[in-house]
């Protein structure tokens, strides 16, 4: 049978306990998982982190899945997909106001590339409020993110939005 690859992009900036939850359910799903940072032209400079310190932050705490791989990618999802036979894209979703978003971005990555679907996980209640934006935004106030980023990145991730 073929492999079943999957494809699930992000900005990671950075990877969070919730991320890192959809990455481990979503590794027992398919045979092989890339977790890719996307590169977003528009957003460049708006990054706490570099594509390479992202990709490195996931690759520290994925070590332990070994259908787990890391990259990035600047351009169109669906030609990404295409490139790497993947037969599906998996996503997140927290609430409702990720569907509206993400429903059309799967719509229209259907249309691009018909050979994939869009998976959707259920965040997990605990992680369901949980976004890179709102850990940048502790950590910048000083409160205490242990709880919601993987242990063996915490102090990394603190160190550079410290400077940051
Ligand atoms: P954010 O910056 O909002 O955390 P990303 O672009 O890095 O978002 O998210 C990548 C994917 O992970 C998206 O599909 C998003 O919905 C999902 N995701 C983000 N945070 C969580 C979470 N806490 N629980 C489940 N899925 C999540």
């Amino acid at each position: 049978m073929k492999e079943r690859i999957a494809i699930y992009p992000g900005s990671f900036d950075p990877v969070t306990e919730g991320h890192l939850e959809i990455i481990r359910r979503s590794s027992k799903l398919f045979d092989k998982i890339i977790v890719v940072v996307m590169t977003n032209y528009r957003k460049t400079g708006l990054y706490a982190f570099s594509v390479e310190e992202r990709m490195e932050l996931i690759r520290k705490c994925t070590g332990d899945l070994s259908n787990v791989s890391v990259d990035s990618y600047m351009g169109l999802l669906a030609d990404y997909a295409k490139a790497k036979n993947a037969t599906a894209i998996v996503k997140g979703l927290r609430a409702v106001s990720d569907f509206e978003d993400e429903f059309q971005q799967a719509l229209v990555n259907k249309k691009l590339n018909e050979e994939v679907e869009t998976v959707f996980l259920a965040a997990s209640s605990e992680h369901m409020f949980l976004s890179s934006s709102m850990i940048k935004q502790i950590c910048q106030l000083g409160g205490d993110i242990t709880p919601f980023v993987p242990g063996e990145i915490k102090n990394e991730i603190i160190e550079k939005l410290k400077k940051g």
